[in-house]
């Protein structure tokens, strides 16, 4: 006889899901029926904003390791998107070290220990969808452009991502995504795309089917060179 019972929804924890691109990838994680946990440090906003979607909040500042620590507390994750940034100014020889430790503290080392915190029990669990959301300023390929500490903050989120899927098993899938130039108070009025146009890749990748790519760094569903 065929089973009736319903399996639950899958869980996904968002990171800076207050605004911007974050915001509407909860927002569509929902819509497709995930149980999202939407992360912010701004307890207020994001508990607004989580209760706009009727998804749960998590107050969660990512460059704070006791916090990070703490977010154990909720239990296995299934999807973890590494959305939350900072895009500190200057070049490499006049950038503030105030500036490298805030690019590498939230961009990198918050994503890196968010991995630690979550993907062994995907791994034990034998399922899990990771997606660090980057920027084509982090690529090699693409000529290591913009500000300093961002841009080489989001190089290694792009070597940890690789690294990393390189270690898992089972199918759990380690990916990076590029959201191109976007609308939010990052990216500016001027941008090309709306946050919900930014949101597509990192959507796609956080629910990717068994078959889908481990270890790849995409923009507009379409892989983009390191
Ligand atoms: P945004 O509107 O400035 O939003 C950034 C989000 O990150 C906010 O929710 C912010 O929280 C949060 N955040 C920053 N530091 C944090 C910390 N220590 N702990 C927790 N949350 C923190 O920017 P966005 O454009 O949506 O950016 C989202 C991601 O896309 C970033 O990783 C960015 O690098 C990447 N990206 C954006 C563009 C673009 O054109 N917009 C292009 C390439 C890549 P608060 O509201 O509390 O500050």
């Amino acid at each position: 006889m065929a089973s009736t019972k319903k399996s639950s929804p899958r869980v996904a924890l968002v990171t800076g899901g207050n605004r911007g691109i974050g915001f509407e990838v909860c927002k569509a994680l929902a819509a497709k029926g995930l149980d999202v946990i939407l992360a912010a440090r701004n307890r207020e906003l994001g508990e607004q904003a989580a209760k706009a979607l009727g998804a749960g909040f998590l107050w969660l500042d990512v460059a704070d390791r006791t916090a990070i620590d703490a977010a154990n507390d909720i239990g296995p994750v299934d999807v973890l998107v590494n959305n939350a940034g900072v895009y500190p100014p200057g070049k490499v020889l006049d950038a503030t070290a105030e500036a490298w430790r805030d690019a590498f503290e939230t961009n990198f080392f918050g994503a890196l220990s968010l991995c630690r915190a979550f993907v062994p029990s995907m791994v034990k669990r034998g399922y899990g969808r990771v997606v660090n959301v980057s920027s084509g300023d982090g690529s090699f390929g693409e000529g290591l452009t913009g500000p300093a500490p961002y841009s080489l903050s989001k190089t290694v989120l792009n070597a940890l991502t690789l690294k990393l899927a390189s270690e898992v098993r089972g199918d759990v899938k380690i990916n990076a995504a590029c959201p191109g130039w976007v609308r939010t108070r990052m990216g500016g009025e001027a941008a090309e795309l709306s946050p919900e146009e930014g949101a597509d890749t990192i959507v796609w990748l956080a629910t990717l089917p068994a078959s889908g790519p481990n270890g790849g760094f995409f923009r507009r569903r379409k892989k983009i060179p390191w």
